[in-house]
């Protein structure tokens, strides 16, 4: 029964990059990033990241979104861009923004 730490470093890597939990929040009235807080007993719970309305994971609007799906909902998600852009810093692109992947 001993945790595998490699595993878990991946578990971690996925949530990281690649799912959000995304719930409709009733205060703001549309689909929000939630973030993680501790309530009275010291439990996790999952928070509206603008109002930090409790919002539930198992919420039927709740849903796991992958980064490049969250950047539609008007989030920035950082790191994410640098996959889609040409990689370059010093290329003259900003941010990886001309979609051009320059020879190295
Ligand atoms: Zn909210």
């Amino acid at each position: 029964m001993s945790a595998n730490p490699l595993h878990e470093a991946e578990e971690r890597n996925e949530l990281e990059f690649g799912s959000f939990l995304v719930v409709d929040c009733p205060t703001c009235k549309r689909a929000v990033l939630t973030a993680r807080d501790l309530d009275a007993d010291g439990e996790f719970i999952d928070i509206c990241l603008h109002c930090e309305h409790v919002l539930l994971a198992d919420a039927p609007s709740a849903r796991w979104m992958d980064a490049r799906t969250v950047l539609e909902l008007g989030y920035f998600v950082d790191g994410v861009e640098e996959d889609e852009g040409c990689g370059s810093e010093e290329g003259g692109c900003k941010g990886g923004t001309c979609g051009v992947r320059q020879p190295r």
